[in-house]
């Protein structure tokens, strides 16, 4: 398993769900963790503490909407003031499913703001840094929605498409920065499938009051469409992949877009 000690890992939305296992997976590595999420989170003191728990010699929060591009730069500003950021993991996140022609300006403006817009001023200001040092990693959470198209989620699939062209991007302009020792500056995406947390609530919600049946039929149902194992993830899972991203191992994956997807995307 990867060792983090000395290391500082900010991850954006991580008080709950995926963001959560992620940072709970670095922080048993030894990593000093900062989390993220909405302002006054009623979740961020547990969460500190849960990390601590797990292994983290220091826990922090620090709210910030990522809508607004001012909170970006207040955000970054201060995990630079805790220690520097060595792990980026842009995780936060929002999804609106509706009909192209249902879709709100507001909500078109706020869906890329937050799962686009909000990964690239982070990395803006959090890649140089790591180049200066030789290590660093970037991990966006993307989706199998980053990789293939479905109906109803248009400013969803348009954010995702373009955080995995963003972080190729990114992925070559860093290439060369720092040695195999050192372990380099790697950008990846992780692109799930359904994983069980508060973000698909309203979809098994839907489900359930299109079938009339249990929760757990709903999810059977929606896992029988689109994910072959029909299986959901659960976010530890995401947590072990990114966890083995940051060893310096991993020198040489960088640019990619790693499914956790029950084979959706094979299909
Ligand atoms: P979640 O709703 O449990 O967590 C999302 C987090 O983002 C929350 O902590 C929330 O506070 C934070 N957030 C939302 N808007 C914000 C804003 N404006 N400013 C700051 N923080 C904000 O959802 P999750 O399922 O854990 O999602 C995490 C990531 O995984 C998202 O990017 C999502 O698109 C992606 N994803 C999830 C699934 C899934 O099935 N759950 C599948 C594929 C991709």
């Amino acid at each position: 398993m990867a060792n983090l000690t000395g290391k500082t890992a900010l991850v954006t939305g991580s008080v709950q769900g995926i963001g959560f296992g992620i940072a709970a997976a670095l922080a048993s590595a030894g990593c000093r963790m900062i989390l993220h999420g909405l302002p006054d989170d009623p979740k961020a003191s547990a969460a500190c503490d849960k990390m601590l728990a797990a292994g983290a010699p220091e826990a922090t929060f620090i709210g910030a909407d990522l809508s607004d591009p001012s909170e970006i730069d207040a955000l970054m500003s201060k995990a630079f003031d805790y220690g520097g950021v060595d792990i980026l993991v842009n995780n936060a996140g929002i999804q609106h499913p509706a009909a192209i022609a249902d879709v709100p300006r507001d909500v078109w403006n706020a869906i890329i703001a937050v799962n686009l817009s909000a990964c690239f001023h982070a990395m803006q200001t959090a890649l140089p840094q790591m180049a200066e040092r030789g290590y660093g990693r970037v991990i966006n959470i993307a989706s199998v929605q980053g990789l293939i198209g479905s109906i109803n989620k248009a400013p969803y699939v348009a954010a995702k498409h373009g955080l995995v062209g963003l972080s190729k991007v990114a992925a070559l302009e860093y290439a060369t920065a720092g040695t195999k020792l050192q372990g380099g500056v790697t950008v990846n995406c992780i692109c799930p499938g359904w994983t069980e947390t508060e973000l698909i609530q309203p979809q098994i919600d839907t489900r359930q009051q299109q079938i009339g049946g249990s929760r757990d039929e709903a999810i059977a149902d929606l896992l029988k469409e689109k994910q072959p194992t029909r299986r959901t993830s659960d976010p530890s899972e995401m947590g072990a992949l990114a966890l083995w991203l940051c060893d310096p191992i991993a020198h040489n994956v960088t640019g990619t877009q790693i499914p956790i997807d029950g084979a959706w995307t094979a299909q």
